[in-house]
């Protein structure tokens, strides 16, 4: 299954690393004019040098007022994947509220942000679009310290489900994708202890966490008209992890 994006214009959040940073390459690869957008000049300048024809932009998404101005001065957008995220890891007992002020601030309020200046623009434009959100497993699992994390995630997939349904007729999809572990920096983070992620990977049938690439795989197909009539979905990545 062939997928191209010649002539579509793609913005992709968290870009300067991890999943982010595999979307925004396949992207360019199939064609679509991409704006990598991250919070870490260092890791634009190498994903720059990396593929040349990638647009960096320089933003905190946790800023919401400039990132509002920096998405409009964008221009129109066909294809958005937010996929910024964070994580603090705490006892629920003792969780600060700055933390949980973060986590939400990044995984959700931005997401919200974003989305509304950019399907605007779609709106506006009339030619209909389609964003993926990168929530996770987390969304509709207890994950021990992961308090903030989870609520993001879950208030993440309800955000999903009423775009989807306010947007439709305007032909802009949204979906999400819900990996499990995915081997990057945040992953390493909350994971890299084997007596956590060892009980975690024994409940997976396949045995094995998630690459980068299935998720960029994932939302590539998400992005295109491959999957034209799937709108409001969260598309489980997890070896059969749900099952259990
Ligand atoms: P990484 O930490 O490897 O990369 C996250 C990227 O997002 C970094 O480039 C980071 O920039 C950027 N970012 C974070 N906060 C901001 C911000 N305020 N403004 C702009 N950019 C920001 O994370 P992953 O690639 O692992 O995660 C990507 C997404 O996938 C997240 O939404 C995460 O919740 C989700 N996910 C990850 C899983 C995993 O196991 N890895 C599993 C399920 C879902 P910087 O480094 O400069 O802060």
């Amino acid at each position: 299954m062939e997928i191209q994006f010649r002539g579509k214009r793609a913005l992709v959040t968290g870009a300067g690393k991890g999943i982010g940073r595999g979307i925004a390459k396949k992207l360019v690869e199939c064609g679509a004019e991409t704006i990598a957008l991250s919070r870490t000049q260092a890791d634009l300048d190498s994903l720059k040098a990396e593929v040349a024809g990638i647009i960096p932009v320089l933003c905190d998404v946790e800023d919401f007022e400039t990132t509002r101005k920096v998405v409009q001065d964008l221009g129109p957008i066909h294809l958005l994947v937010n996929n910024a995220g964070i994580t603090r890891l705490d006892n629920f007992l003792d969780f600060s509220m700055k933390d949980f002020d973060d986590v939400l601030n990044v995984n959700t309020k931005a997401v919200f942000n974003i989305s509304q200046v950019v399907a605007k623009g779609m709106v506006e434009k009339g030619e209909g679009g389609s964003i993926v959100n990168v929530s996770s497993v987390a969304s509709s699992r207890a994950l021990d310290q992961h308090i903030a994390y989870c609520a993001s995630k879950a208030a993440l997939d309800s955000m999903t489900k009423v775009m989807a349904l306010e947007l439709g007729k305007h032909k802009i999809r949204v979906n999400s994708v819900n990996p499990t572990v995915t081997w990057t920096d945040m992953a390493a983070f909350a994971w890299s202890d084997p007596a956590k992620s060892g009980p975690m990977l024994a409940k997976i049938p396949m045995g094995k966490f998630v690459e980068v690439e299935d998720v960029v795989n994932t939302v590539v197909f998400l992005l295109s008209d491959k999957s034209a009539i799937t709108t409001g979905q969260h598309i489980v990545l997890d070896g059969g992890l749900s099952t259990s």
